[in-house]
């Protein structure tokens, strides 16, 4: 069972009214699904409980209609109708011990109200901070008021609900209390502005106000960010160890982190596990209340360490409850190898970003909980006695191998390579991608577990190989190839004469440890993290790099992930040359032509090499010969074959893991009809339908 070491983990904390079961703590995360999808939310909330987490907490919540954070789908407790979808959560939560917690927030002039139409509201006047064409009006006196009502109110409802923990925003720029601190927000010269005390006032009196509401049932915790990484600015640690010596013993529990988003949950390639000890551990020195703090931890040693030193009470996580929801469960039962740890890589983040249900590049069950049913521990057993044959063994390859293995039938991996992991073990060698590897790593594990899975390395598989295997089941998962020739979203027919250039590169060519030298261009045609990561391997060899793409950004997808900042200021520090807008028209092997997207100008530099990051080809030379041998599967005992992943069309790893995993459950079983998973429908809406509005 337990390791004693990590029994300090499983200690009961106080916190106020309430106590703990155990010292792991779901912070708030945004999810996609929100308010929207409220089945879906509440099961993805159980799961974590499920799994051990002894709090499990909302996104941010909006108390109310001038805080509306549309397109974005957050929680929202704006009046009682929205009690029922949060109630839903508790009840989930408490049937499992675990407490639920909510982070009421106010937007203010980060919120957006485009469904509401509300004039947005903010310490000071100011612009809307998300880019809309509108302002933010300054608030009187009469509107704090009215904003502390609307926060009681909603700290009501909330308990109504069945909260245990009500949070106080004050993080990641994000919300009233914290906008009245910022001296760059806040310019007012009555009570809650200028002097320091005056401009903690709000946050003051809705710590009291949240108290004095639900306090008598309700623990009340303050999240607050201790540093914004802006200069005077915005809140430095000085100041905020200022605004945590006037208020230290106000909250029943601290949750502390940097603000704002982008530095709170910093991609794996630009922070290690956790980084935030610096900013954040000075606040249990100044309070006797317990504290809870992220950073992204998986190790169990890490987490023990951090309580040890005096550091946090309590492992908060958002991250890594999300690449494993059992993660308490898994230490708590000796099991620390099947910890599915969470690789930094935001695909997480960006279901909010885009408005879309959260994914999970480690737990492809992530967000399927409720819709599709699945559960990140179990799957169905096996339907018949079959062998499966899976072709390439990187993560679709290894997720299906382990589902399907899970599941209990007899698999065999056959890789080409002297490794496994496909593109995870090529990137992870990339600068900063190393933890991309936890995806093989976990898988091989599992794998390593149960007897009914064979691996072969070293194996490349023909189409008469195949056929002769004698495998029921076929699972091609062969991969995919970088282009040379310069096609992608702008260049429909290529860029004429690179394609069989001896100095033009593709990452597969970096991977494989084949670098150009001297003046190289990457040319970013494809908008996330591999044409940066590039630039970044090739500025580490010496190389002048310069970056040339015909977006008006610089790996603009990356913004849903939250590393475009991190990207930009690398580059710039890395004194890599941008050009965006620009497309590649020519190179002759010393210069480079390159062409104005929006005036047609034409300029050359000189470059020694390119590197396409364009798009990316199928490798299903495999696939396409047994599908022209279609004719032979009967007789080779083939009932079922298909190309996975990449090989059946490039994605992220978060696509290829999903499409490992949604094969190995659906192998043999029913189909799930034309839309394969559950979705929500507003029955009160229906019922107006049929009445004719
Ligand atoms: P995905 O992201 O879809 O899992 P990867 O490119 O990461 O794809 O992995 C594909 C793997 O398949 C690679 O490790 C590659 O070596 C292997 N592979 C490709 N073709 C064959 C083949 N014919 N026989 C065995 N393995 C193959
Ligand atoms: Fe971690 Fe990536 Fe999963 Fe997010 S998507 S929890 S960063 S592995």
């Amino acid at each position: 069972m337990r390791d004693p070491r990590y029994d300090i983990l499983f200690t009961p904390v106080q916190i106020g009214p309430v106590v703990t079961k155990n010292r792991f703590f779901q912070v708030p995360h945004c999810n996609g699904m929100g308010h929207a999808m409220p089945l879906a939310h509440a099961a993805m909330r159980e799961m974590k409980a499920e799994g051990g987490w002894a709090v499990v907490s909302t996104e941010e919540c909006e108390i109310h209609p001038s805080s509306d954070l549309t397109p974005y789908v957050e929680a929202r407790l704006w009046d009682d109708h929205d009690i029922p979808a949060l109630a839903l959560m508790c009840d989930k939560l408490h049937a499992h011990g675990a407490l639920a917690a909510v982070e009421l927030s106010h937007n203010g002039p980060t919120a957006s109200n485009l469904y509401s139409r509300e004039v947005l509201i903010g310490p000071s006047h100011q612009p809307s901070k998300y880019g809309y064409p509108s302002q933010a009006r300054a608030m009187t006196l009469k509107d704090i008021r009215e904003y502390r009502r609307w926060h009681r109110e909603a700290a009501l409802r909330a308990k109504r609900a069945g909260m245990d923990i009500i949070y106080v925003y004050a993080a990641h720029d994000l919300s009233l209390p914290m906008h009245f601190l910022q001296r760059r927000r806040n310019h007012r010269s009555d009570a809650y502005g200028g002097s320091l005390e005056n401009r903690v006032r709000l946050l003051r009196e809705v710590l009291e106000d949240t108290r004095e509401a639900v306090g008598d049932r309700c623990a009340v915790a303050l999240r607050f960010a201790t540093e914004e990484l802006l200069g005077p600015e915005g809140i430095e640690l000085s100041e905020a160890q200022d605004i945590v010596g006037l208020i230290a013993e106000l909250p029943d529990l601290w949750d502390v982190n940097v603000a704002a988003w982008y530095n709170d949950s910093v991609p794996s390639r630009f922070a290690a596990e956790g980084a935030q000890e610096p900013f954040v551990s000075f606040v249990k020195k100044m309070t006797t209340k317990p504290v809870v703090g992220v950073g992204r931890f998986t190790s169990p040693d890490t987490m023990v360490s951090q309580i040890r030193r005096g550091v946090i009470d309590l492992i908060g996580a958002a991250r890594p409850s999300i690449a494993d929801p059992f993660l308490p469960r898994k230490i708590e039962q000796g099991r620390i190898d099947d910890i599915r740890e969470c690789i930094g890589c935001n695909i997480c983040v960006s279901g909010d970003m885009t408005i879309s249900p959260i994914r999970c590049t480690q737990n492809p069950t992530m967000g399927e909980e409720w819709r599709k049913g699945w559960h990140p521990e179990r799957l169905p057993p096996k339907r018949e006695a079959s062998r499966v044959l899976v072709v390439g063994g990187g993560p679709a390859g290894l997720e299906a191998a382990r589902a399907l293995g899970q599941r209990g039938y007899e698999v065999s991996l056959a890789e080409a390579r002297r490794e496994l992991g496909g593109r995870v073990t090529r990137e992870a060698r990339l600068p900063g991608l190393a933890e991309w590897a936890r995806v093989r790593d976990w898988r091989v594990g599992q794998i390593g577990k149960l007897s009914n899975v064979s691996i072969y390395l070293d194996s490349v598989l023909s189409a008469q190989d195949v056929l002769d295997f004698g495998a029921e089941h076929v699972v091609l998962a062969t991969g995919c190839h970088w282009r040379r020739d310069g096609f992608g979203r702008s260049n429909g027919l290529g860029i004429p004469g690179l394609a069989d250039h001896p100095c033009v590169f593709t990452l597969d060519d970096l991977m494989d440890g084949r670098l150009p030298s001297g003046r190289v261009a990457v040319f970013d045609d494809d908008g996330f993290y591999y044409a940066s990561v590039a630039a970044d391997l090739l500025h580490q060899q010496g190389c002048k790099v310069s970056y040339v793409t015909p977006e008006d950004s610089v790996a603009p997808w990356s913004v849903n992930t939250l590393d475009y900042r991190h990207i930009r200021k690398r580059m710039a520090k890395q004194g890599i040359e941008v050009h965006v807008s620009h497309g590649i028209v020519g190179f002759d092997g010393a210069t480079l032509t390159l062409e104005n997207a929006w005036d047609g100008t034409i300029s050359g530099q000189a470059c020694d090499a390119i590197v396409m990051v364009t798009s990316r080809l199928p490798d299903d030379a495999l696939y396409q010969a047994l599908l022209l041998r279609e004719a032979e599967w009967n007789l080779a005992g083939i009932r079922s074959l298909r190309c996975i992943g990449d090989a059946e069309a490039p994605g992220l790893i978060a696509h290829a893991v999903y499409a490992g995993h949604r094969h190995a459950r659906e192998l043999e079983e029913p189909s799930a009809g034309e839309v394969p998973f559950k979705r929500h429908f507003h029955s009160a809406d229906a019922e107006d339908l049929r009445r004719g509005g």
